[in-house]
């Protein structure tokens, strides 16, 4: 197993993180059923579905900051 051969220093570790928030690392697929963009284990924010169940309803008419 390979092992690193030096500590990367906080300010070498954090330069590389710098780009990191650039680039969503997430998958993104799109929801199975509205078929909007969505994240990967998250609950679809367009129809409010998560594996087929609704867990809130559609935002169209109301976008309260109920979770
Ligand atoms: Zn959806």
């Amino acid at each position: 197993m390979p092992v690193p051969k030096k500590r990367v220093s906080r300010s070498q570790r954090d330069q590389r993180r710098a780009h990191d928030a650039l680039t969503l690392t997430a998958a993104i697929e799109s929801c199975p059923d509205c078929g909007a963009p969505k994240l990967r284990h998250r609950v679809c924010d367009a129809c409010g579905s998560y594996r087929g169940k609704k867990i809130f309803a559609d935002n169209d008419t109301a976008s309260s900051a109920d979770e």
